[in-house]
C-alpha cells in the first residue's frame, strides 16, 4: 500500500483555517464556549482545558483565528486546537475537519510506479 497523499492539502488547510474555532463547538462539547450572542466579535476566554483553573485563561483571538492559554503556554490555529484537544495526528485532524466542513478532499492515486517495483 502507498502512502495516501492529499492532492489539495494547501487548499484544504486555508478552507479549515477560514473557519473560527468556536465552529467547531459541536465537536467539543465538554468545552463551555460562551453563549452570549456577539461575543465571538470579540476575543474570548474559556478555562484552560489543559489545567484545573478558576479563572478563564485559554483566549481565543478572533482576528488572527489563534488561541493562546496564559496558564499552560499552549497556543495555535484551529488545527493545532483540534489536534491537541482530541490527541490525534495531524493527518487524521485535516482529515477530520475536512469532513466537518464540508471541504472536498482530493486523493492521490497510490503511487504505482514506486510501491509496484520489486
Ligand atoms: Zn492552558
Amino acid at each position: 500500500m502507498g502512502k495516501r497523499i492529499i492532492k489539495n492539502l494547501e487548499e484544504v488547510l486555508c478552507g479549515i483555517k477560514d473557519h473560527p474555532i468556536w465552529e467547531l463547538k459541536p465537536l467539543f462539547p465538554e468545552i463551555h464556549f460562551p453563549k452570549r450572542k456577539g461575543v465571538y466579535s470579540l476575543n474570548y476566554f474559556i478555562l484552560c482545558p489543559f489545567l484545573k483553573e478558576k479563572h478563564p485563561s485559554f483566549c481565543f483571538d478572533v482576528r488572527t483565528q489563534l488561541f493562546s492559554c496564559f496558564s499552560c503556554g499552549l497556543h495555535g490555529d484551529i488545527i493545532d486546537f483540534y489536534v491537541r484537544l482530541k490527541d490525534k495526528t495531524f493527518f487524521a485532524s485535516v482529515i477530520r475537519l475536512a469532513k466537518f466542513f464540508k471541504i472536498k478532499l482530493v486523493w492521490d492515486k497510490e503511487d504505482n510506479t514506486n510501491t509496484k517495483q520489486r
